[in-house]
């Protein structure tokens, strides 16, 4: 890549955030919200630390990553200050560098992996904000706690004190509208029945739909980054 192009895929990089702000603002006039209550995560998986750091620049303030080794080398290489979030599984083994590396973790899924991040935020002498991943759809190829599960699961992490348990994050299957809101709203109810605050859903396809169901996160990649290599 010569430096004129790779300049002008930043600039190109800095256009369309500014243009997802203003759906996400005009979304959440739709649904009587204040804008300021909807966090845009940068979906970043397979951008190299350049790209991010020029997304940081044009105003990004929230990166999402979904391996731990990759969120690593690219945090490394962004030297401004961001909110770092685990969007992507974490194995066991990945857990203790997750629990230091990150923000925010975004996929609490199980018990035994909210002990182990808890044991090294500990160490680290910090609290980690948490989401609980809903399998929102009952679907048996991903990942993330049954919709009937989630209230135990909120309650087993609550009593982790390096934890700050702040809501629920989802993938739902891909649908047209109606659908999508669908899972959006049980979202959401799921969210206020648990009394939690955060709600983290919708992506490039349908981030607008999940602002007016009440998404407080919206996880944009392609919309940002453009199409992955
Ligand atoms: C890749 C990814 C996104 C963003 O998806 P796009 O369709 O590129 O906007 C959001 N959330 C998770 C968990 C992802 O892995």
């Amino acid at each position: 890549m010569t430096d004129a192009m790779a300049d002008g895929a930043l600039a190109e990089i800095a256009a369309r955030i500014g243009r997802i702000r203003e759906r996400i603002a005009r979304a959440a006039e739709r649904a009587h919200r204040d804008p300021a209550t909807v966090r845009l995560i940068g979906a970043a998986k397979g951008m190299p630390a350049p790209v991010v750091r020029a997304a940081v620049a044009a105003g990004l303030t929230d990166i999402g990553e979904n391996y731990v080794q990759e969120a690593d080398a690219v945090r490394s290489g962004v030297e401004q200050q961001a909110c770092w979030h685990m969007i992507g599984h974490i194995q066991r083994n990945k857990a203790a560098r997750a629990a230091t590396l990150f923000d925010v973790v975004q996929t609490v899924d199980r018990a035994a992996l909210g002990e182990v991040l808890a044991r090294h935020a500990a160490e680290a002498g910090k609290v980690l904000p948490v989401l609980v991943e809903v399998n929102v759809a009952g679907e048996v190829t991903k990942r993330g706690v049954a919709a009937r599960e989630v209230a135990a699961l909120v309650a087993e992490l609550r009593k982790q004190p390096a934890l700050r348990v702040d809501g629920l994050m989802a993938i739902p299957p891909a649908a047209d509208e109606r659908a999508a809101r669908g899972y959006f709203r049980a979202l959401r109810e799921l969210r206020d029945a648990n009394a939690l605050t955060e709600l983290s859903m919708g992506m490039s396809d349908d981030f607008e739909i999940a602002i007016e169901e009440g998404a407080t996160m919206v996880r944009v990649g392609r919309a940002i980054f453009g199409d992955r290599p």
